[in-house]
């Protein structure tokens, strides 16, 4: 038994978001429609992202309420948005239940990339990330990761061409919504997007690579690797020390032969800290000979933490240093700056 939204105890309602194809096909005969109206009801929510039913304006006013009457339908509720100098738009969104996340959208000429969630906090505890130092909610359901995109879809009224997992939370700590998102994204009574235009970031989860290693789609992999000595690594990344840069290096040469596509190291450079010539020598050794590509972050500043970017020079050094070793290595110059763009900066400021 549950408390209902009114106060009373009861069964509560189900989200139709939460649904199969198969369970809403069941709803429906109940309500004695004809299967099309399975296609129509799903047009109007993972198409058209309708967020009340009198919306669905195909069907009748009676199955309108009839379906309120059983199911509830998601919706986010936008608390808080900014909107940068180069564009991109950051978003605090909140679900039903009071828990809110963070999402971007970053337009260019004539694409719009996406940051979604997929946690609502996260429990790696990375130390140098604002989303860490607050710890975890809760995860968050497929629909909910992909309302995300479709808020930001909306409200840039545009087609989405991207999308990254790199906004709030450790994606492969909720393997199955994630991966129900990806497909959701990718299918064309969705969003439609190509599989290779939809990232998952990981910190390394290393059992969960080596599952996405076998989906059958063309997802793209980031995993954020952020030093490649061992002692620097369980420093920052607490939470996966108990996957060593051995076994993450083993599992990348088999991603790699698994699916011949071209994963992505992902290293913020911390002054000090892991922009030493030794992290350079251990980084361009980790990679050397791999089909891996390496993003160098600018380390977004979190308030209170003791951690500094690196000068621009430096990053320019690490590029120069992976190239001379045959490493392709980009600069990924950071969006939205001015907009607290960092994961978890904008959730922090609107927290109670
Ligand atoms: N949990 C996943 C995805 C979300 S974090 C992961 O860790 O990969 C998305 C990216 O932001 C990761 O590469 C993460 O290491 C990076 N990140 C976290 N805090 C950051 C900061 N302060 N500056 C720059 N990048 C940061
Ligand atoms: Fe979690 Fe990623 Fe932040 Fe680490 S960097 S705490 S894994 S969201």
């Amino acid at each position: 038994m549950q408390t209902d939204s009114t106060g009373t105890t009861g069964e509560a309602k189900r989200d139709l978001r939460t649904m199969t194809r198969g369970e809403l096909r069941d709803l429906m005969a109940e309500l004695g429609q004809p299967a099309f109206r399975v296609k129509q009801v799903e047009e109007w929510v993972w198409d058209k992202n309708v967020s009340s039913f009198d919306q669905m304006t195909n069907l009748s006013k009676a199955l309108r309420a009839q379906l309120a009457e059983r199911v509830t339908l998601g919706g986010v509720e936008e608390v808080a948005k900014q909107v940068s100098t180069d564009g991109s738009r950051k978003y605090l969104l909140r679900f039903p239940d009071g828990v809110a996340v963070e999402c971007v959208g970053m337009p260019t000429k004539n694409r719009l990339a996406v940051c979604a969630s997929t946690q609502a906090g996260c429990a790696m505890g990375c130390a140098f990330c604002a989303t860490g130092a607050a710890g975890i909610t809760r995860s968050l359901s497929s629909a909910e990761i992909y309302e995300q995109v479709m808020h930001v879809r909306d409200d840039f009224a545009t087609r989405v061409t991207s999308v990254v997992f790199m906004g709030q939370g450790e994606p492969f700590m909720n393997y199955d919504a994630t991966l129900g998102a990806l497909r959701r994204l990718n299918s064309p009574d969705g969003a439609g997007i190509g599989a290779r235009h939809l990232t998952v970031s990981t910190c390394g989860v290393i059992p969960m690579i080596k599952r996405f290693a076998n989906e059958p789609e063309q997802f793209t992999l980031a995993v954020s690797l952020h030093s490649a000595v061992q002692k620097t690594r369980d420093s920052l990344m607490p939470g996966v020390k108990k996957y060593s840069l051995l076994n993450l290096y083993d599992m990348m040469g088999e991603y790699v032969n698994k699916t011949g596509r071209r994963p992505t190291y992902e290293y913020a450079l911390i002054q000090g800290v892991n922009d030493t010539d030794n992290e350079l020598q251990y980084l361009c050794d980790f990679c050397r000979g791999t089909l891996a590509h390496v993003n160098i972050i600018q380390l977004n500043d979190v308030p209170g933490s003791k951690f500094k970017p690196s000068t621009p020079q430096r990053a320019q050094d690490f590029v120069q240093r992976l190239a001379s070793v045959g490493v392709e290595a980009t600069i990924r110059n950071s969006r939205g700056a001015d907009i607290d763009a960092a994961c978890g900066q904008l959730r922090q400021r609107y927290a109670k």
